[in-house]
């Protein structure tokens, strides 16, 4: 049995970022389990590869620890996405015999034109306009030099079915909320549905804990799990975390990222208030992760999102 965390690089950790180390990090060792860490520097045009080393000092400074991960190896190595380009061509393959996946050739400008409606949360639904090449055509295409994507076909009428750890039972209508999804983008980059599905697979991980903004994302990924065969993990998501004044917290908000945070206080402080704010304390006094062990219960965590009092971080 084992839980993870998969950060993306992309900024300086942040408190959100904190809590579902802390939490995924708290469910794990509870439980007894393994924890992996595994870097999801996919899309290393953004990334760049240099917060990687701050990621895994911040995760150390709080008082987390991992049995896998990238400084410290394990079977299912490497632990930093960048480096799995081969893993992940190998279940292309197998993916593209198990189901249909088509190339897509629509820009960008064609993809907003001709969606379905926008869904709140920035996700759109492919309008399935590529999928009416015949082979011949889609071949054609590619042998004139224009680029493609790759979709997976979701068939009318899929739903996916979850009981989620934090949030209950889900129906997911794979077709409707996401239609045909991305698992290869034009530049050849793996998507992050299909990538994670991957390595939370070959990691062995049977416990999933990450933010809310990801729940639905869950239905695309079980549905990769099935058709490459593989069980599913369980899926546990987290509330956000909110400012005072009910903005989510982002990366862009830099007083409540880790080098901020680090320079006005210690790591049990952070941790303690993080944890009075998520509710395993009833004070934010100073805690180190491991204290918070023989505390931790999931039905101590809020399911709605948790609004951070005023001037809880500040100093
Ligand atoms: N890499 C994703 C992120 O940092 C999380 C992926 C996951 O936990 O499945 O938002």
């Amino acid at each position: 049995m084992k839980g993870r965390f998969a950060p993306t690089p992309s900024g300086r950790m942040h408190l959100g970022n904190a809590l579902c180390a802390l939490l995924s990090w708290l469910s794990a060792r509870s439980a007894g389990m393994g924890y992996v860490l595994r870097v999801e520097d996919l899309d290393t045009l953004r990334s760049g590869g240099a917060f990687t080393p701050l990621l895994l000092d911040d995760l150390r400074w709080l008082g987390l620890d991992w049995d896998e991960g990238p400084d410290v190896g394990g079977n299912a190595a490497p632990y930093e996405q960048g480096k799995r380009a081969d893993i992940y061509q190998a279940w292309y393959s197998r993916l593209c015999k198990a189901v249909r996946v088509y190339p897509c050739f629509c820009s960008r400008a064609q993809l907003h034109a001709a969606q379905a409606p926008h869904r709140s949360d920035g996700v759109y639904v492919y309008s399935g306009r590529c999928r009416a090449y015949t082979p011949e055509e889609a071949d054609a295409l590619l042998c004139s030099g224009h680029r493609a994507a790759g979709r997976v076909l979701v068939p009318p009428g899929t739903e996916i079915r979850f009981t989620d750890g934090h949030c209950g039972p889900q129906a997911v209508r794979l077709d409707e909320e996401f239609g045909d999804f991305l698992v290869r983008r034009s530049d050849g980059v793996f998507s992050y549905q299909f990538a994670v599905t991957v390595d939370d697979a070959l990691m062995g991980i049977t416990e999933v804990v990450r933010g809310r903004d990801l729940l639905s994302s869950s239905a695309c990924q079980t549905f990769l799990y099935q058709a490459l065969g593989f069980p599913a993990p369980s899926f546990t998501h987290l509330p956000l975390l909110l400012s005072h004044d009910g903005a989510r917290l982002s990366k862009r908000d830099g007083a409540m990222d880790l080098g901020a945070l680090r320079e006005r206080m210690r790591a049990e402080d952070l941790i303690g208030r993080l944890a009075y704010a998520c509710g395993l304390l009833e004070r934010p006094e100073p805690a180190a992760p491991r204290e918070l062990i023989p505390l931790f219960r999931w039905d101590k965590i809020p399911g709605e999102d948790i609004r951070l009092p005023e001037g809880l971080f500040s100093a």
